[in-house]
């Protein structure tokens, strides 16, 4: 593939900017610049930086955020920054079947909740992750306002009735290693599920943080607001 057409596919900006990129040498392939724009190139895991920009070439982006509390997982927030200022523009820049869409979050966590979010370009990932068939558990740390009871405990694991639906919803597993804390795991993805689901049970969330999706958990070394590519194999795990 031609280089300037590498850069399109991964966002460096419309065809025109890319060859520009190139021809201006503000590109470089192991450390050498590179000024053709016709470069045939395999894209596939190719490395380059743009502009100091490292880059690691990938058909779809997918990737995972430590989300930082006070932000808002909306391309058009209200109050909170976006997490996808988060992010490198070239990210935000991908094409997609000639429209300029980026990632997107999969789900989304309130603004004061943080940890691990999902992002992808690629739609059938994020319809199956979304679906109601597809039950992905996802793990929440809840530091909770009042002390947890066995009797909160035993009615989050035999399902509580939330204010929109008569059908109750559980918790998977639900664990409590200290007075405050209790580790959730959903299976759903309603909104604000664990927040209702805490009040339901006449308690209150004071902190929110989600640890693990599927097999997937947060890397200790993920900084709040620092994001990272995902691997294939984490890929095909969650599908
Ligand atoms: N449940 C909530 O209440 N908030 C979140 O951000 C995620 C799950």
């Amino acid at each position: 593939m031609h280089l300037q057409d590498i850069l399109y596919t991964q966002g460096f900006g419309t065809r025109r900017v890319c060859a520009g990129l190139v021809q201006q040498g503000h590109v470089s392939i192991g450390g050498a610049v590179v000024t053709d724009p016709f470069a045939d190139l395999d894209p596939e895991g190719l490395l380059f930086t743009v502009q100091g920009t490292e880059w690691a070439c990938h058909e779809k982006a997918y990737l995972m955020l430590h989300k930082p509390a006070g932000t808002e997982c909306s391309q058009k927030p209200s109050t909170y920054p976006s997490i996808y200022t988060l992010l490198p523009s070239p990210l935000r820049l991908r094409p997609n079947k000639g429209a300029v869409q980026g990632v997107q979050a999969i789900g989304r966590l309130d603004q004061d909740t943080t940890g691990l979010l999902l992002l992808t370009d690629d739609g059938q990932f994020i319809h199956k992750m979304g679906s109601p068939k597809h039950h992905v558990p996802k793990v929440y740390e809840v530091t909770a306002k009042h002390p947890i009871d066995e009797a909160q405990i035993a009615k989050l694991l035999a399902g509580v009735v939330l204010d929109d639906d008569p059908k109750p919803v559980r918790a998977a597993a639900c664990e409590s290693d200290s007075p405050l804390h209790l580790r959730l795991t959903l299976t759903e993805g309603k909104y604000h599920q664990v927040k209702r689901m805490l009040a339901a049970v006449g308690n209150r969330v004071e902190g929110l943080h989600r640890s693990r999706i599927g097999g997937l958990a947060l890397p200790d070394d993920l900084a709040p607001g620092q994001w990272r590519w995902l691997t294939a194999e984490q890929v095909a795990q969650l599908r």
